[in-house]
């Protein structure tokens, strides 16, 4: 089941990079595995994933410690009192979304002299219900962001808002390639976009995406899904 949902997967993205002429190697994709146990963590990394993401620390502890070889992601709200112990196990913090945060985590990296690779959320849609910055905060916050050595911005990441059909992902996706472009220099690269979940990845890989966050459609159904 997972093998072959996989299998699909690569192949679903091979083909969307291929219509937008972009090499799949490029495109990373992302085990979400926020109600998914060890077990199928172990089955997911040996069918050659390396990418785990979780979005609450409290529930990703077990894994992350059991796994510690995975490059694992925080891609949920992070709070400035979780930073610590986030920064001890995850390689990646997918959200990156006030200065408060940039604070703690500066701090943090200092204390454990280690440097903290981020992408920044924004929030394209402007829902109310999503974290992120607007828009129109990107260039300020970014250009505030030099002041804290110790985090490397590597890109940014969004979320789209529920559709019914992908295709409607596809200007919000449009938006974030946008915005890197308009605000990544020759200092401040930005190469990754973090975008497209289980219902609009293809959509997304086509729209520039190098990492996919992708739960339901490897791992089924989570409790409380429809
Ligand atoms: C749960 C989650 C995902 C994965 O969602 P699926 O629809 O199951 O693929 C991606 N990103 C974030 C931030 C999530 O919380």
């Amino acid at each position: 089941m997972l093998a072959e949902n996989l299998k699909r997967i690569r192949a679903e993205i091979a083909a969307a990079a291929g219509r937008a002429g972009r090499d799949p190697g490029t495109v990373r994709l992302v085990a979400v595995t926020k109600t998914v146990g060890c077990e199928q963590v172990r089955r997911a990394a040996a069918l050659g994933l390396q990418d785990f993401g979780e979005n609450r620390l409290q529930e990703a502890r077990e894994k992350v410690e059991t796994f510690p070889q995975l490059c694992w992601h925080f891609i949920g709200h992070l709070q400035t009192n979780k930073v610590k112990q986030v920064l001890a196990g995850f390689s990646l913090i997918h959200s990156l979304d006030r200065l408060s945060l940039a604070g703690a985590l500066q701090r943090w990296g200092d204390n454990l002299e280690k440097e903290v690779t981020a992408l920044v959320q924004v929030n394209v849609s402007g829902e109310e219900s999503k974290f992120g910055l607007a828009p129109a905060e990107l260039p300020d916050f970014l250009a505030a962001l030099r002041d804290y050595p110790r985090i490397r911005v590597a890109g940014l990441m969004t979320m789209a808002p529920w559709v019914d059909h992908p295709e409607e992902a596809r200007p919000f996706f449009r938006r974030l390639r946008e915005l890197r472009r308009a605000n990544a220099g020759p200092d401040l690269p930005l190469p990754h976009l973090s975008m497209g979940m289980t219902n609009d990845y293809t959509v997304a890989v086509e729209e520039g995406a190098t990492m996919l966050r992708i739960g339901t459609a490897l791992f089924g159904p989570r409790a409380g899904q429809g």
